[in-house]
């Protein structure tokens, strides 16, 4: 790539890139995401061809695309219909390590990252730390031992997505009882394959085992698996948080379900039925709206102006969104939606009921839609 290249120069060079390179049988915008080896293969074939990492700066391997090109690349990937990743270590960890990892961390992690050859996991939540994350107790203690410096771990996560196929997972873990929760709270990364780590997969309601239970019983971790300052893990935690809202805040669920709906109502001939044309019209008019919103608040984010609650806002608009087209697509599914396995559409297949189940978490995960109208409402009203 060239440094001047123009907007529509690179959405046709990726959109041809895509052409040619992505697999077929992966083509699938919404029911299927890939998971463990297809994953790592997906990741390797963008790495080996120059298109991986596109938000992350080159000197440390990435793309180093402004804002508007990192919305023009994911666009591209969804107008071809390329199938869900969840990139945790290209997403989120990445760029946290840029920002407070070592020199060695960053020498580490960051290139198995890059290559696809290490699939990160995220532990935040516990049993009893969801919304209110700073009251998370797994424990970290100091220990010196034959080993050297280091810290045992005790307690679990939960609602751990891709715990079974990661090799490392990066977590928040108590270190200090302070009067306020978040000043006792560090952040470290670990192995997978450390002795003492169980992972227990949960079945979710529609019976995938996407996310599990994972267990820390004595597990030793050395000193240099601690990100930034002990105690100062809540800094590293509101940043990652930050990049994962405008992450899930991309209302491009809701722009892939709008599709389906089409094709739904193409295969079933509902295209002029008047309550069809009337609720599609209605999700493509607040399709657009919400397209608007996440350009201008990227948009205030890429001029720095961009103030924490306008990602809590742009979260609920694209998770709710999504929501509604679900809902249409059950209304409209003439029946087959309370079916659980694909139903076959004039020459392609549409899994109603999986896309609504897909739906219904995204106002739960990274922040429930209750909690950020609270940020939004403490920013506005005081
Ligand atoms: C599909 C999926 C994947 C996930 N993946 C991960 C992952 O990879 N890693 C990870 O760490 N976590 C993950 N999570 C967990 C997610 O972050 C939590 O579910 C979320 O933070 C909510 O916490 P909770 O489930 O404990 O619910 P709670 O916090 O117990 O909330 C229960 C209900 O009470 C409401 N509520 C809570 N507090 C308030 C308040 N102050 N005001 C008003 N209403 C309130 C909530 O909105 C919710 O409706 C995942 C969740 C889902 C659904």
């Amino acid at each position: 790539m060239s440094d001047n290249e123009t907007d529509d120069a690179l959405r046709s060079r990726f959109t041809d890139w895509l052409r040619e390179y992505y697999p077929e049988k992966w083509r699938d915008p919404l029911s299927l995401r890939l998971r463990g080896p297809a994953e790592k293969t997906w990741l390797a074939l963008l790495f080996e061809h120059g298109w991986r990492a596109p938000g992350w700066p080159r000197e440390h391997g990435g793309l180093g695309y402004s804002l508007q090109q990192q919305l023009i690349y994911h666009d591209v990937l969804a107008q071809h219909g390329t199938a869900r990743f969840i990139d945790f270590g290209g997403t989120l960890l990445g760029p946290t390590l840029i920002r407070f990892g070592t020199p060695a961390q960053k020498a580490r992690h960051l290139p198995p990252i890059l290559r696809g050859e290490a699939l990160w996991c995220q532990g935040y939540s516990e049993p009893n730390a969801g919304s209110d994350l700073a009251s998370l107790s797994l424990q970290a203690i100091p220990t010196r031992d034959a080993e050297g410096d280091g810290f045992i771990l005790n307690g679990s996560k939960i609602w751990t997505t891709q715990a079974d196929s990661a090799d490392w997972i990066f977590l928040l873990a108590r270190t200090a009882k302070t009067e306020r929760p978040q000043d006792g709270i560090s952040f470290f990364l670990a192995d997978m394959k450390t002795p003492g780590i169980t992972v227990r997969p949960i079945v979710n309601l529609e019976g995938e085992d996407e996310f599990s239970q994972v267990f820390f019983d004595n597990v030793r971790i050395p000193a240099d698996a601690l990100v930034h300052e002990v105690n100062k893990g809540w800094t590293v935690a509101r940043s990652l948080l930050g990049v994962e809202r405008i992450v899930n805040g991309n209302p491009h669920l809701s722009k892939k379900a709008l599709v389906v709906l089409d094709t739904l109502a193409r295969a079933t001939g509902q295209q002029n039925v008047p309550a069809f044309r009337l609720a599609r019209a209605q999700l493509a008019c607040e399709l657009h709206n919400a397209q608007a919103l996440y350009a201008q608040i990227c948009d205030a984010a890429i001029r720095g102006d961009a103030a924490p609650e306008q990602f809590s806002m742009m979260k609920v608009v694209s998770s709710e969104l999504f929501q509604r087209v679900a809902d249409a697509l059950i209304q409209f599914g003439q029946g087959h939606a309370g079916q659980k396995d694909a139903m076959p559409y004039d020459g392609s297949t549409i899994d109603l009921h999986q896309i609504y189940m897909l739906s219904r978490p995204a106002t739960i995960y990274s922040g429930s839609s209750e909690v950020q109208r609270n940020i939004i409402a403490r920013s506005v009203l005081g």
